[in-house]
């Protein structure tokens, strides 16, 4: 929102990069280009995992993507997952079941995940990298608001921006100040 806030004041906030933001889908293609480390893909909606997966082994020719697993945090599912990821042994674990699902994902199983050494959450980037969903111009990356480009193709987002733009700043604001 400073960002945007920012444009028609200084030019500089245009080309400037916002050192403190890091997402999901640039974080997995940078270090999908550099490691050799054994990778599983978990989440996303049904065969998008399977496409990310081709799509990666396309442009990153070492790459070491041992297994995927596509769908919706069941519970139920759960121990299935669980052995499925431990038969892979992977050390990196990306996790594609949006914010806050996957954290808490994270959180009740990566102690029974002995390979896993880095399990991240990187929301939509399945979608982006499989080709499922285009993502927003350079120009809006660069300025912070690539979530108004996200929220116009899926205005179902809706409450998923609402806590990202308003409540969490505001919850860490109000930490900042205990
Ligand atoms: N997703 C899923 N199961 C769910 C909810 C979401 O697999 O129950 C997937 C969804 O298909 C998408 C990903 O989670 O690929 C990330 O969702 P979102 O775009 O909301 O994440 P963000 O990038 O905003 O963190």
């Amino acid at each position: 929102l400073k960002s945007l806030i920012n444009i028609p004041f200084s030019k500089k906030s245009i080309y400037k990069v916002i050192p403190e933001r890091v997402t999901g889908v640039d974080l997995l293609e940078k270090l999908a280009s550099k490691t050799t480390k054994s990778i599983f893909l978990l989440g996303a909606a049904p065969g998008i995992a399977e496409t990310t997966k081709k799509e990666l082994e396309k442009k990153y020719e070492s790459i070491n993507i041992v297994g995927y697993h596509s769908g919706t945090p069941r519970k139920k599912d759960e121990k299935e997952i669980i052995s499925m990821i431990n038969k892979a042994k992977p050390k990196l674990l990306f996790i594609a079941y949006g914010a806050p699902k996957q954290e808490e994902w994270i959180h009740r199983n990566l102690k029974k995940l002995p390979s896993v050494k880095l399990a991240i959450g990187i929301g939509g980037s399945f979608d982006f990298i499989s080709g499922k969903t285009k993502r927003a111009p350079l120009w809006m990356q660069k300025t912070g608001i690539e979530w108004i480009f996200r929220l116009i193709q899926e205005p179902s987002r809706i409450s998923r921006i609402y806590n990202a733009t308003i409540k969490f700043p505001l919850r860490v604001f109000k930490e900042s100040l205990k």
